[in-house]
């Protein structure tokens, strides 16, 4: 791709007019305002999957409680969860604690300051290593995230599919091309900014976008097919019944053990079936009968219903509340009574057990 030569550096005329457009309409983000690379990383990793409104209050709670790489990496698994909170996807943070540890143990630590280096850490993808490398340390590696695959898929009216090898492979290939030698930090953040504020998916604002003159897509008179994707994703139903049980001041939780989602969190003891199922259904279930072998329980109607959606996952839960009164000896199969009032809240929870204690 041609690019022009401005002041002796070589730079394609799309980028010029996308850093023209950021600087003009960049977003005011806390971690914009320094070059601090552990702060770029976190910011960087809270923002994977979470919207940016939600994000800026974790990053702010999360450097408070952990201002660098040493407060992190001395911290307990448990303390970074309770942080992390609400947040979901908590693989980011385990992953963020242990690649703390790694960077203590094998780069004296700092977090180091080359692509290779970057990706070696936990959790740490070809995403995150190009965004940190580019913004932190002016490296020229060309980031690629949803808003990426969607400006270039619309401005060179790419048909292959971008969840496909090739398509990916010829994506990079163009994000790169387009990067220029100086700044490429700001470059990956402005075409970031221009997808998530111009060229949306559903409703792309062409009429204000600066580049429309080049956009293939808009030629053609129909942007919102791209980008195009070979699969759908594959979304499970789950069926999740929570027993918040009161037993006087004292409520019951259990740590999930189990791989996959929520692991280490605490919880209700649950039931989960594999279809929907009513009080009366569960409780014709051994596991409802080895939960609560001589109890009557006093309410019948869950407490609260939600719907809880991951990437590849529905969760259907009801929450029961469930009093049992003090003189009944009462013990839940691996749990720990902890008091309703103050322990409680002293325990890192899943993002469906938090929207749950918030409505309580
Ligand atoms: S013209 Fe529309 S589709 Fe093309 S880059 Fe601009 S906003 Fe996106």
């Amino acid at each position: 791709m041609e690019k022009e030569d401005i002041s002796g550096v070589n730079i394609h005329p799309i980028a010029i007019r996308l850093l023209s457009w950021y600087s003009e309409y960049k977003r005011d983000l806390p971690w914009r305002n320094n070059n601090d690379s552990y702060q770029i990383w976190i910011s960087e990793v809270i923002l994977q999957q979470t919207r940016i409104d939600q994000g800026i209050g974790y990053y702010l709670r999360f450097l408070e409680r952990f201002p660098n790489v040493a407060s992190l990496a001395s911290a307990s698994e448990e303390e970074v969860l309770k942080v992390w909170q609400g947040l979901g996807y908590y693989s980011r943070a385990r992953n963020l604690h242990q690649a703390a540890r790694q960077i203590i143990t094998h780069h004296n630590g700092i977090l180091p300051s080359s692509y290779h280096g970057l990706i070696s850490l936990k959790g740490v993808g070809a995403y995150t290593a190009a965004a940190v490398a580019s913004i932190a340390f002016g490296l020229p590696h060309a980031v690629l995230d949803g808003n990426v695959f969607r400006v270039l898929t619309r401005l060179f009216a790419i048909e292959t599919a971008i969840d496909s090898p090739i398509g990916r492979k010829m994506i990079s290939e163009i994000a790169q091309s387009l990067l220029p030698e100086e700044d490429p930090g700001s470059y990956n953040q402005a075409i970031m900014d221009f997808g998530a504020l111009i060229c949306t998916p559903l409703q792309p604002r062409c009429n204000a976008c600066v580049l429309q003159e080049s956009c293939m897509a808009y030629a053609k008179g129909d942007v919102t097919i791209y980008p195009i994707k070979e699969r759908k994703t594959k979304i499970s139903n789950r069926y999740f019944h929570y027993f918040h049980i009161l037993q006087g001041n004292r409520t019951y939780l259990q740590k999930r053990n189990q791989p996959g989602i929520w692991r280490n969190l605490y919880e209700f003891p649950m039931i989960e079936t594999m279809q929907p199922a009513d009080f009366m259904q569960l409780k014709q279930t051994d596991a409802f009968k080895e939960l609560f072998p001589e109890v009557t329980t006093l309410s019948f109607e869950p407490k609260l219903v939600l719907r809880h959606q991951l990437t590849h996952q529905h969760i259907h839960t009801r929450f029961y509340q469930v009093e049992i009164p003090e003189r009944v000896t009462f013990t839940p199969p691996s749990a720990l009574f902890v008091t309703q009032s103050e322990e409680l809240h002293n325990y890192p929870v899943s993002r469906l057990m938090h929207k749950y204690l918030e409505t309580i």
